[in-house]
């Protein structure tokens, strides 16, 4: 079992409201396991540059409730290169730091997972708004994401009611529909469009006649931003076949920022405790999830396996080569593998349906 004297803990790729909550967990944690914490700022750029702080308890006092994340976050190509990862693996060994535990996205655990192979123990969290780790149910910043969004979107709403208006909202999520799907049917939409589950402009539109020869005064349809530039050309076409005054709106980096929720606070706060128990327990290159109601982990490599395999089937993005990218798994993981991915899509169909059922 290594002992550890000192981790690490970073925050890279895009920002998401709880990053702090696990950056305090990590740290809190680790302390009390006696080991030292070293805040890493800047992501991957800083472990390079050895932009680091040790941190004491206090250090992480007052950042619970605080949005973005306080060890700051950059882009850093040079970390994918060997003379980057060199230069790491030496402010390392310079810092004393024998594990790491890093918070972010896809694009982070590469990283994470390349560091790993590089003789570094690492953990990866998923923080990112856009629930886009498709081996997790839930990663940091969703929760809040969505709740901002709902609020933003209620108040569209006020107006829309008054004025007998439609609103088009493309929200955010890159890549995956999570976010417009639950924010759909809780705005009450009547429809939410998202890359993952086929669907029917002109159904889309029938209904709203319908809802408008009813007596409904306001309309709410959810895009997601995987559709791009879709959103924008439907709301013409909806104020051109329906006669409703329609209007655009893009929720963008407003829904990144903002205090936590509750359930970001508390997923954050588990998920930074798992990772320091996980390199605790000698373990490496795994990124914490959260399945069914159960923190539990995924090897890196099987994560990013799965978001690939997911997004080239259902989400419309870089196809892959199935055959290369599972060659080497057995029959029955990749069975495995098809059977999570149908698992997530059918979950996305029943969202889908629900907020169309109860927008009738
Ligand atoms: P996210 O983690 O939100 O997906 P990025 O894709 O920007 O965000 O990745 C964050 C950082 O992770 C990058 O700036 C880079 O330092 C590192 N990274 C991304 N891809 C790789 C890779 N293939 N190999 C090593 N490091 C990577």
């Amino acid at each position: 079992m290594p002992k550890f004297r000192r981790i690490g803990v970073l925050t890279s790729g895009g920002d998401a409201p709880g990053m702090n909550a696990a950056v305090r967990a990590v740290t809190r944690y680790g302390l009390a396991n006696g080991v030292e914490v070293v805040g890493i700022y800047e992501g991957y750029k800083g472990l390079i540059e050895g932009n680091v702080k040790v941190f004491a308890g206090n250090d992480v006092a007052n950042i619970i409730h605080q949005g973005g994340t306080v060890l700051y976050s950059a882009r850093c190509p040079e970390f994918a290169t060997e003379e980057g990862m060199q230069k790491a693996i030496r402010n390392c060994e310079k810092y004393k730091i024998d594990g790491l535990v890093t918070i972010g996205g896809d694009g982070t655990f590469r990283g994470a997972t390349d560091i790993s192979s590089h003789g570094i123990p690492t953990i990866g969290i998923p923080g990112t708004i856009d629930n886009d780790i498709t081996a997790t149910d839930e990663s940091i910043g969703y929760d809040t994401a969505m709740n901002t969004s709902v609020k933003m979107i209620d108040n569209l709403r006020d107006t829309c009611e008054s004025h007998a208006r439609c609103d088009v909202i493309e929200v955010m999520g890159r890549n995956s529909g999570y976010i417009a799907l639950n924010v759909g049917i809780a705005v009450g939409a009547t429809a939410a469009c998202v890359v993952e589950v086929p669907f029917s402009e002109e159904e889309i539109i029938e209904k709203m006649r319908q809802s408008r020869a009813n007596g409904k005064r306001n309309f709410l349809v959810v895009v997601s931003e995987g559709l791009v530039g879709y959103a924008e050309g439907l709301t013409k076409r909806i104020e051109e076949q329906t006669g409703i005054e329609s209007r655009f709106a893009r929720l963008a980096h407003v829904v990144r920022g903002g205090n936590p929720t509750l359930a970001d606070r508390v997923l954050a706060s588990t998920m930074g405790i798992k990772a320091v128990d996980l390199l605790l327990e000698g373990k490496s290159d795994l990124v914490v999830c959260k399945r069914r109601g159960h923190i539990c982990t995924s090897e890196i490599n099987y994560a990013l396996t799965l978001d690939k395999l997911f997004k080239s089937r259902y989400a419309g993005y870089k196809k892959v080569d199935e055959e290369k990218l599972l060659s080497g798994l057995s029959d029955e993981e990749k069975q495995k593998m098809f059977d999570f991915c149908q698992n997530k899509l059918n979950e996305m169909r029943y969202l889908y349906q629900i907020c169309d059922t109860l927008s009738k």
